[in-house]
């Protein structure tokens, strides 16, 4: 990579976040939070500091000082071990408008705060900011932001507290957060050492690595991409890590697509776009997150595409993640899909079941718990969607063990995880086949619903609907019904079909690296973890 010169439009800067609130990245490149109405729109916009969940978590995550005294105040009201269980790493406080968000990794932590909590984050909210606020949830491992599970101010309820004492034995410790951790960033970013590889993501990982190490001069650009949970944001912000630590001062430019758009947008609209373009293009390394946001936006994705080609020429690595191969990024343009294809692609895959194991015991030891081996593998077998399910599955279950003071057996297990293993064995199943087949054949969902009789569906239909059958105990009707409200001889067909090709041992040509149906099902399968 070529090394050139400290830019000075780039050292200082501003995020203009929700609520007026700035954050200033000052020379030595730490950021500090100021809350203020004023606007210095003369300094061009940084991106270095994101948060995990995107941009769209940038107004809660980093309301600087607000957060903080938040985070302060409900911590007081819960004490240090419950608040440090509930509120670490992953959950975000954020004021917005006349409400207080509270920003968690899934269902089961809005459930859990909001039955637990609610009168705590009221009255810690009142007493921050001075007036009444809702509680409003946002849920990170849905794809669309979900507000929800609105609360009105009213009297604090004790009876909705449970007294709980923290048991110092023979419960797990709590986790302490990282030292390093600053105050006003929810967590460091992840580390690619952290990134616990197995058959479906060791190319990406490996990827990775290499693009750290060859800083771009073996592939340029990396594109990764994967549904949502997989390790995306973790291997770009491991990259970012690895490159800043081995090119000390390098001008990274790390955020998300939708960072990008708001800031092209705010320049156009401050007659910035100068200072703007001289930033990123200017940048040494570009890791953008989400690039799917793009889809749709021209004028952004014809800045975007300006942006990326003069990095190339510079020779500066770029990584990208998107939700989908960019080739089926709808409404990216042809230009800018190709221009991703013209380095290294690579997928990440739901985790097979092996591979959810070693995830769910690094992250236990790396939390200092002790969970035996049966509960880690009565979890891997039981979530097998992303890996951000099986993070959140092993963090009630230590909660659970740490409020009741119990020890970490099959009960508890069994206790702590009902309502996610439930959920996920009826409804996720049914939706689980049809994600990984969607996956493996690069379709829609909606496709596999249309009356499309092309072979390019109907083969992936029919193998959902066997695979469905065979795995879910779901009735043909119920099948036929959620594939576009098909008869259910439909599916019974289907089935059949799919039982005499694999007595045949049909060969199959329908993806590439497969020799026959046999073999798509066992990829399918393995993807499955079953
Ligand atoms: P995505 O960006 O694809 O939606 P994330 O990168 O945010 O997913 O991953 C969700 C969570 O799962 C994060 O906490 C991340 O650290 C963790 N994770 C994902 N894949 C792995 C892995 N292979 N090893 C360890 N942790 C992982
Ligand atoms: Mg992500």
């Amino acid at each position: 990579m070529r090394p050139r010169p400290f830019d000075k439009t780039t050292a200082r800067g501003h995020i203009l976040l929700a609520g007026g609130i700035h954050l200033l990245l000052d020379r030595a490149g730490s950021l500090a939070p100021r809350v203020d109405g004023s606007r210095d729109d003369s300094s061009p916009a940084t991106d270095d500091n994101w948060g995990d969940g995107g941009c769209r978590d940038m107004a809660v995550a980093h309301q600087g000082g607000t957060e903080t005294r938040l985070r302060e105040a409900v911590a007081e009201r819960l004490g240090e071990a419950r608040f440090g269980l509930w509120f670490g790493e992953g959950v975000q406080l954020g004021v917005s408008g006349d409400a207080l968000e509270v920003g968690v990794p899934n269902a089961f932590f809005r459930e859990w705060i909001q039955g637990h909590f609610a009168s705590n984050l009221i009255e810690a909210a009142e007493a921050v900011t001075g007036r009444p606020l809702r509680l409003t949830f946002r849920v990170f491992d849905e794809a669309e932001p979900k507000v929800g599970g609105v609360i009105e101010p009213g009297p604090p309820d004790e009876r909705r507290q449970p007294t709980v004492t923290i048991p110092m034995s023979p419960a797990p410790r709590p986790p302490a957060s990282p030292p390093e951790r600053p105050r006003n960033q929810s967590r460091p970013p992840r580390r690619l050492d952290d990134f616990v590889t197995g058959p479906c993501n060791r190319l990406a990982h490996a990827a990775a690595v290499e693009m750290v190490q060859s800083s771009g001069s073996a592939f340029n650009p990396l594109v990764v991409h994967a549904g949502v949970g997989l390790g995306k944001t973790h291997l770009l912000e491991g990259i970012g890590r690895a490159l800043r630590a081995r090119h000390p001062g390098l001008r990274l430019i790390q955020a998300t697509a939708e960072v990008f758009t708001n800031s092209f947008l705010d320049a156009m609209r401050t007659g910035t776009l100068a200072s703007f373009r001289s930033r990123y293009r200017g940048a040494e390394a570009l890791i953008l997150d989400d690039v799917h946001f793009l889809a749709a936006k021209r004028a952004t994705q014809d800045e975007f595409l300006h942006t990326f080609n003069a990095l190339i020429a510079d020779g500066a690595p770029i990584v990208l993640a998107a939700d989908q191969h960019p080739k089926r990024i709808a409404r990216l343009t042809d230009e800018l899909a190709t221009r991703f294809l013209g380095g290294m692609v690579v997928k990440l895959d739901t985790p097979d079941l092996a591979t959810r194991r070693a995830i769910l015991k690094a992250k236990a030891a790396a939390r200092g718990v002790d969970v035996p081996e049966a509960i880690l593998d009565y979890i891997a077998e039981h979530l097998r969607a992303s890996v951000r399910e099986l993070e959140g599955a092993l963090h009630s279950l230590i909660a659970h063990a740490l409020l009741t003071g119990k020890r970490i057996d099959m009960a508890l297990a069994r206790t702590a995880l009902r309502d996610t293993i439930r959920h996920t064995a009826q409804a996720v199943a049914l939706r689980d086949v049809e994600r990984i087949v969607c996956q493996l054949f690069e379709v829609e969902p909606d496709a596999l619903k249309s009356v499309s009789r092309a072979r390019a569906l109907t083969y992936p239909r029919m193998l959902a609907m066997y695979l469905i059958r065979k795995h879910t105990g779901a009735a043909y009707s119920e099948i036929g019904r959620h594939f576009g409200g098909r008869n259910h001889s439909t599916v019974i067909s289907a089935e059949k079909k799919v039982l005499g090709w694999l007595r045949d041992e049909q060969r199959t040509s329908l993806l590439p690296g497969f020799e026959t149906i046999a073999d798509v099902l066992a990829a399918l399968e393995r993807m499955l973890g079953v």
